[in-house]
């Protein structure tokens, strides 16, 4: 029997913490709905945490501020954050994953990656149709479905996707399926890189494509050689050299008087991933995964980890992803407890070795199920 090729479906659950809310809630169901801290007439720096698709026709979005959407849309109806229920939830959606397909690779509180063997895209359409509807019918959430030969080819399909589809891109079709889109499509190109290779005349991923390796190599790092390569469609193997040792780094800070506003916290984590990316590129190290600390007032602590697609040495990666995590942390849990940070901490997990000079962006493609524990 001829072997099949393993493929990658990485999944996004809708307007998840929405979703989770209608499940609840389903009298809500079509209206424009918002899950975060109705705005009062007092000032504050509250964000939209989560939105309905019908209120996004508004002009809200995630990570707005609560007045700002507010005025846009309204009529929306508001419902406090609940994040026990949605860890509860992503758990559930977690372990429905990986009995239906072996196991699953978790990315964040409703993202996730799993293995299928299939023999073409046409079965592996079938299959993701099939786990999209099963997993709406079992846990009441929407979810989009990217498919393809490498992860972060996948996680670009599903945002493509959304809400409640299913893309599936050929490693035939890669380049032509990435060419038109801005390099910010690219998970770990932040504003700051996007910057840089727009200088360059750099704005599509087809541009991206056109030029030599090297150039964005010494543009980017390391890194930068493998997006040119993605963006080209090619799918390199995955040789990371696994390091020995303590497996992250982290760096912190403790305020000497507790910290209660967000742009003093942005800067400090700034500041901090300069740091921490100094030095772990000094050790010749990358990393896949950028976590974030903080310990409030109270001495309690909330921590959040979030995976990239691959693995980098970007100090753009690293500091869009720390501040996207302190922000999400500190609109979830300040504004709701009324708490002050004491100490913030900036983390990068899952490291590796600057040697292996592949695959930076496709390391998760070798790992999954057996092929024979497909989900026929
Ligand atoms: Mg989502």
């Amino acid at each position: 029997m001829a072997p099949v090729p393993p493929w990658i479906l990485y999944v996004d659950m809708d307007a998840f913490y929405v979703s989770c809310e209608l499940a609840d809630h389903p009298e809500l169901r079509g209206r424009p709905v918002i899950v975060g801290q109705e705005p009062t007439d007092r000032p504050t720096r509250a964000v939209v945490l989560s939105a309905s698709y019908e209120a996004r026709p508004f002009g809200v979005h995630s990570a707005q501020p609560v007045h700002e959407a507010a005025r846009r849309c309204p009529d929306a109806v508001w419902i406090p954050p609940d994040f026990e229920k949605y860890e509860r939830r992503s758990q559930e959606v977690m372990s429905w994953l990986e009995k239906r397909f072996g196991s699953v690779l978790p990315q964040s509180i409703d993202e996730a990656m799993v293995t299928v063997a299939a023999p073409d895209t046409r079965v592996l359409a079938e299959v993701a149709h099939g786990a999209q509807s099963d997993l709406a019918h079992d846990l009441g959430l929407p979810s989009s479905w990217g498919g393809a030969p490498s992860g972060v080819v996948a996680k670009i399909a599903s945002d493509v996707a959304k809400p409640n589809g299913v893309r599936i891109v050929d490693g035939s079709q890669i380049a032509e399926f990435l060419a038109p889109m801005s390099v910010r499509a690219i998970p770990g190109i932040g504003p700051k890189s996007a910057e840089r290779l727009a200088r360059l005349g750099i704005v599509t991923i087809a541009d991206l494509g056109g030029r030599r390796r090297r150039e964005i190599r010494e543009l980017l790092g390391a890194w930068g050689a493998d997006l040119v390569d993605l963006a080209r469609g090619t799918i390199p193997p995955f040789r990371d050299a696994p390091v020995s040792g303590p497996v992250s780094r982290s760096v912190d800070r403790t305020f000497p008087v507790d910290e209660g506003a967000l742009p003093a916290l942005e800067a400090s984590v700034r500041e901090l991933a300069r740091d921490l990316h100094r030095s772990v590129t000094k050790e010749g190290l990358r990393f896949g995964a950028v976590g974030i600390g903080l310990r409030w007032s109270d001495f309690q602590r909330t921590q959040r980890v979030r995976a990239l697609p691959g693995s980098t040495s970007s100090l753009d990666a690293l500091e869009t992803a720390a501040i996207r995590l302190v922000r999400e942390l500190y609109g979830e849990e300040h504004r709701g407890l009324g708490r002050d940070v004491r100490t913030v901490t900036v983390r990068v997990e899952r490291l590796a070795r600057e040697s292996g000079r592949q695959a930076r962006l496709d390391r998760y493609v070798e790992v999954g199920p057996d092929p024979h524990d497909g989900p026929e």
